[in-house]
Order: C-alpha cells, then structure tokens, then sequence
C-alpha cells in the first residue's frame, strides 16, 4: 500500500525501494570536482546529482516530476563553480562577522546567500561541506541553551556573501522574529533563502514557521534536504516525493527542485554549490 498522502501507484515501488537497504557512501572526502568527474557514471549521479539518482528506482508509469530539469547544469559549469569555493590567495574565504541585530549586520554590497533551519538540522555541517575547499574557514556554532544566537557573515572571495541564520527551535521564535525576520524582509541584496529540511523526519512544525515566513515575505527559496546517508532509498524516496508534493502544491516562492545534501558523504554539495553560484550571479545555467 502506498504511504498516505503520496500520489497513487507509487505503492509498487516502495515494494522495490525498501528491499534497496541503506544508501551506501561511495565517497566520503571533499575530493575537488575534477577528482569527482574520474568516477564511473553510477558513483558520479549518485554523488553529483542525488535526485536523479534517486528517481531512477520510481516506476516509469507512477513517476512523478522532480523537476530534475529545472536546474540541470553541465558538468562543465559544475566543475567551475567548485572555483569559487576553492580558497587561494587571489580567493579569500573567510567569516567576516557576526551580528544579532540586522542594523550591526556588516554592510557588504555583495549578493547574499542565507541558510536557515530548524536547531540540529545539520546547518553548521552543511556549511562546513560547502566550503570543504577552504578549509581554514571556521564555522562557528552556539550550540549552548542560553546562548546569544548570531548570523554569522561569510566572504566567499568576491563573489557573494553566505550568511548561517541561528537555529530556530522550541524556544526561538521570538529570537527568529526579531532577527531572522527582519533580515529577511528588510536585506537588500539577499538573494536567495535556503532552507533546510532533515530529510530523515521531513517537515516539522518548526519548519512550517519558517515556510510560512519565507512565504509571507513573499521571498524566493530552496528547499535543502539535509542527512540523506541516513536514510534507506525507500525511506528517503518516501520523503522526497512528500516534500515535493508540499512544494508543488502549498508553495509560491519555492523553488520547485529540491535540493538533497549529506555532509558526511557529499552527495548534492557539488551541485549545490554550482546552484549558489548561478543565484549570485557568478555563472549563468538555464532554469535558475
Ligand atoms: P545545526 O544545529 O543545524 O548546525 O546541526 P549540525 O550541523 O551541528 O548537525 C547536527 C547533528 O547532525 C550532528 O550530530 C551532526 O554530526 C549530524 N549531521 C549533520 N549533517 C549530517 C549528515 O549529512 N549526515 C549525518 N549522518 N549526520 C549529519
């Protein structure tokens, strides 16, 4: 039987999908991209494109649209966005400051990136992966209850700006509201919201604030799936084919292709990081 709420005749494929057993970690070091593009084909779609490697379990008569195409840049273009991220003399990358109101936010004239999401979401990991290739950049986590929760500002050389929002949680929203809302609605050179998501339980009450936040503002964002080594292909198949029908049919400024990520095996952090680079303006792939 096909789990509630799913789109009918996916029923057959959780058949094949659970029998799959969990996702397994063909590659675990933040090897550059012309290290990756050596590997075979199989291993290659697996770690570059975690979507597409997950659609190919779906039955051709139930598949529905991933909206893989959406975002479906060459090779090439990834290869030259792991540019921006690898640091080098003539590319400092670098945290740059912190703030906890938006008017001691630092005034960098740069396209700016945000990553949000829920406390223990795997942010401070997925930032950490993103800028594997510059690895003397230190992300900072305020992980102690009590503690004042900042935005951290980092300078990708001089490309953009990314910006780590604090965790939000049980006890955040008035912090998230005074902070994190105000950033949005009111930072001018924002470009982009991505929001993450834990792939392993899907989208949470505390998420939903934030959905309905971005939604409100009336702000483009991406959902980012985060932890997906964790799942088996059936469980995080499930969850995808959720998340994309919430996306589908309950969001406006979505972007209608979801991200998947794992920081531990970086699957997806390659082509996330060709994503960012298209939102800043640094290359230019059709669908962005
Ligand atoms: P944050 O609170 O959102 O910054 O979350 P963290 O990055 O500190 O991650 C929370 C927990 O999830 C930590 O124990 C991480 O090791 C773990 N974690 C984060 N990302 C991943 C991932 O991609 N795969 C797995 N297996 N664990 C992860």
């Amino acid at each position: 039987m096909a789990a509630p709420g799913l789109l009918p005749g996916i029923g057959r494929f959780f058949e094949v999908a659970t029998a799959l057993g969990r996702v397994s970690r063909p590659y675990s070091k933040p090897h550059a991209f012309t290290e990756v593009r050596q590997l075979p084909k199989s291993q290659l779609t697996k770690l570059v494109f975690p979507l597409q490697d997950l659609e190919r379990y779906l039955l051709p008569d139930s598949k529905p649209d991933l909206h893989l195409k959406t975002f479906d840049p060459r090779l090439e273009d990834i290869a030259r966005a792991d540019w921006f991220f690898t640091a080098t003399e003539r590319n400092r990358i670098e945290y740059h400051s912190s703030a906890v109101r938006l008017d001691h936010a630092p005034a960098l004239a740069r396209p700016e990136v945000c990553f949000i999401g829920r406390s223990n979401v795997g942010k401070s990991s997925l930032i950490k992966a993103l800028f594997s290739l510059a690895p003397e950049v230190e992300v900072r986590v305020s992980k102690k209850p009590g503690h004042t929760k900042k935005m951290n500002f980092f300078k990708v050389g001089k490309y953009f700006t990314l910006v780590d929002m604090p965790g939000y949680g049980y006890r955040a929203p008035e912090d998230f509201v005074d902070m994190v809302e105000t950033y949005l609605k009111e930072r001018k050179n924002l470009m982009r919201t991505f929001l993450l998501v834990d792939s392993v339980v899907g989208i949470q009450k505390a998420d939903n604030i934030a959905i309905e936040m971005c939604e409100e503002l009336a702000l483009p964002y991406v959902m980012v799936l985060t932890k997906i080594d964790k799942s088996s292909k059936g469980h995080l198949l499930k969850q995808v084919l959720q998340i994309q029908k919430f996306v589908d049919t309950k969001t406006q400024g979505c972007f209608p292709q979801l991200f998947p990520v794992s920081a531990v095996t970086y699957s997806g952090i390659h082509l996330l990081r060709c994503f960012i680079a298209n939102i800043t303006g640094n290359l230019k792939t059709d669908g962005v």
